[in-house]
């Protein structure tokens, strides 16, 4: 950043989480644009009201297809591929056990085994039916729900990329609650705080320096509850009802696209540190920094990304020492 430029930094509460803007140049209009285009995204595909395209899917569930606009379309298609990989911890259809949790909102507690085993048959991802040709959306059994809380933010932050790239910004960064994209690289980096698990929301384990890159970090600290000693988090796994259960608090994913990292920050959460380093070992183009209950922070390799540590409580390691 040269002395002359300033940043500017905006800010606004939509899809439930706070959105930071940050600009190089002060341009108020161009922040509403960006603010208006996320809403239109959430009223899209939001689950937590009664009306959105997405609804529209799961109010018509075992009765008949509903046309979506091309958008929606696109996502639900990358989302059930996504959810269809061998052993993925990822599932678009996991929207009956999301509501009946309802981890983080009023009423959360542990349902009786029964009802989570009865909810399991209605998230089959292979019963979300595309129709390419009609841009249609089927799902075939009826209380079927789609839940695309786990990539919308990812799909709605590279949408804003994309926008403020047309406009010509050669320099911004947008924070989705939690899902950080990037244009342009200012001197030294763009800097993103690593949070450090269930501490004041301002404490941090260290921070990243990235350039036109994508950070995206799911926590199992954002939102939980607990109950007769043991903590319910919001990352479900899919094959068992119940939250993801391993050694992970929180995994961060730096990549180009942050659909990507929304993706694989929950796809490393059912593989764990182990077989997530290994899987990306076949993926250079995206890397993972796991932090771990026993206060470690491990980078699978750290070739898109420069990481410093602050909090000398944990220690650094690399996948390939981990
Ligand atoms: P994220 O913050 O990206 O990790 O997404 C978490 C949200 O995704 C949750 O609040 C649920 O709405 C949804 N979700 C929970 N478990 C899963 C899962 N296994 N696959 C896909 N979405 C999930
Ligand atoms: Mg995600």
């Amino acid at each position: 950043m040269s002395q002359t430029e300033r940043v500017y930094s905006y800010s606004a509460v939509l899809m439930g989480s706070p959105i930071l803007l940050k600009l190089f140049g002060h341009n108020e209009a161009l922040a509403s644009d960006v603010f208006r285009l996320i809403k239109q995204y959430e009223d899209l595909l939001t689950v937590n009201r009664a009306q959105s395209q997405v609804m529209s899917i799961n109010h018509a569930a075992g009765r008949q297809a509903v046309d979506v606009s091309r958008p929606v379309f696109e996502l639900i298609k990358c989302a059930k591929a996504a959810s269809m990989l061998p052993g993925s911890a990822f599932n678009l259809a996991i929207g009956p056990l999301v509501k009946r949790w309802k981890i983080g909102f009023k009423g959360d507690s542990v349902p009786p085994a029964d009802e989570i085993a009865a909810l399991l048959p209605l998230t089959r991802p292979e019963n979300v039916v595309l129709d390419e040709a009609a841009l249609t959306v089927f799902l075939t059994q009826p209380n079927m729900e789609i839940d695309l809380g786990a990539i919308a933010k990812g799909y709605i932050a590279d949408r804003v990329r994309d926008f403020l790239q047309r406009q010509g910004v050669e320099q911004g960064l947008i924070n989705l609650g939690g899902n950080v994209q990037t244009l342009g690289s200012p001197e030294g980096g763009w800097s993103i705080g690593l949070k450090k698990p269930f501490a004041q929301a301002d404490a941090l384990i260290g921070s990243l320096e990235v350039e036109n890159k994508s950070v995206v970090t799911s926590g199992v600290y954002e939102r939980y509850f607990e109950q007769d000693g043991r903590r319910y988090h919001h990352i479900l796994d899919p094959r068992t009802g119940y939250p993801l259960d391993n050694e992970l608090e929180s995994v961060t994913v730096i990549s180009a696209q942050s659909i990507d990292g929304d993706i694989w920050t929950t796809l490393l959460y059912g593989m764990g540190v182990k077989k997530g380093c290994a899987a990306l070992r076949n993926r250079p183009d995206i890397e993972a920094i796991f932090v771990t209950g026993q206060r470690e922070v491990i980078l699978s390799s750290a070739t898109l990304f420069r990481f410093t540590l602050f909090d000398k409580a944990y220690r650094l390691t690399t996948g390939s020492t981990a």
